[in-house]
């Protein structure tokens, strides 16, 4: 069997046929949150219940980056190229200096600890945009189980520090991408992790002030969890599911997958330019050369 499959014939042209899905990194017990150093030529990621993130280095293989790592789950750069991180153990979003200090972005709303923030963006105007489902106080697995005292919002915090609830009527938001143009933004719901929920990617508009409009559904993901996502240079999304990665034309049609052969959580564009994809897959990293690029 191929290691990839196009339903839409396009996305042939987006694969090369002699570049192999390898495993490049393994011997974890569930990892996510992959960001790309180009800078460093490196790629971090974390392994959550094992309470650390790792650095691989092409060609000198895997270290630890930071243990304990408060549970880190998604990590992103922003617009300085500073880490910034969010924790399930201490159930914040953390920025890391360029000296290596930590500044906490946010860990509560409204007077309530925010429950286990997932994932991270950050939009050209420099402001955090993150997801706050329950996975992380569900369990002592990937941090520790406590009482859960916000809704699974999604919130906007702004380079002035000024934060907000911008999406809340979520079952469990998890991964988010904006566009190339930032004038969509995506926000998976993967609530049927744990029940009949929903599992599918809601886009809405992005409008003056970054007011959010729209929401409806624009894919759902068969099989398995659009864990993390991300976009594309045309503006296609990529997706986590339980076979792979899916890829999403902008009309919401499945382009086609990259079977992985296991369950993949997240993804993330890296290398010299942007065109290999880092996927996070239960125990292994692997990573794949592609004909396009990330945005
Ligand atoms: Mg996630």
């Amino acid at each position: 069997m191929s290691f990839f499959e196009a339903i839409d014939p396009v996305f042939s042209t987006f694969v090369l046929g002699n570049a192999p899905i390898k495993e490049i990194a393994s011997g974890f017990d569930w990892v996510e949150g992959p960001v790309w150093f180009g800078d460093l030529d490196c790629l971090l990621f974390s392994d959550i219940p094992n309470n650390r993130i790792l650095r691989w280095i092409p060609g000198a293989g895997t270290s630890t980056f930071r243990a304990p790592s408060n549970f880190s789950n998604g990590h992103t750069r922003d617009r300085q190229g500073r880490l910034v991180s969010c924790e399930h153990g201490t159930r914040r979003v953390t920025r890391t200096e360029q000296d290596g200090s930590i500044t906490v972005i946010a860990d509560s709303f409204g007077g309530k600890a925010l429950n286990s923030p997932n994932d991270v963006i950050v939009a050209s105007d420099g402001a955090i945009w993150f997801t706050d489902p329950h996975y992380g106080i569900m369990s002592d697995y990937e941090g520790k189980r406590s009482a859960q005292e916000l809704n699974c919002n999604v919130y906007r915090v702004d380079p002035s520090g000024t934060m907000e609830a911008v999406l809340t009527d979520f079952n469990c938001p998890n991964g988010l991408a904006f566009s190339p143009d930032e004038k969509r933004l995506y926000v998976a719901d993967t609530g049927r992790m744990f029940s009949s929920d929903p599992q599918h990617i809601r886009v809405f508009d992005v409008g003056p002030d970054w007011h959010l409009s729209g929401g409806e559904v624009f894919h759902t993901i068969e099989p398995g969890c659009a864990d993390g996502i991300r976009v594309d240079e045309h503006g296609n999304l990529w997706s986590s599911a339980s076979d792979g990665v899916h890829c999403i034309a902008p009309d919401g049609h499945l382009m086609g997958k990259i079977f992985v052969p296991q369950t993949v959580s997240n993804i993330c564009f890296g290398g010299r330019h942007k065109h290999q994809l880092f996927i996070t897959a239960t125990t292994s990293i692997y990573s794949i050369s592609l004909a396009i690029r990330g945005a």
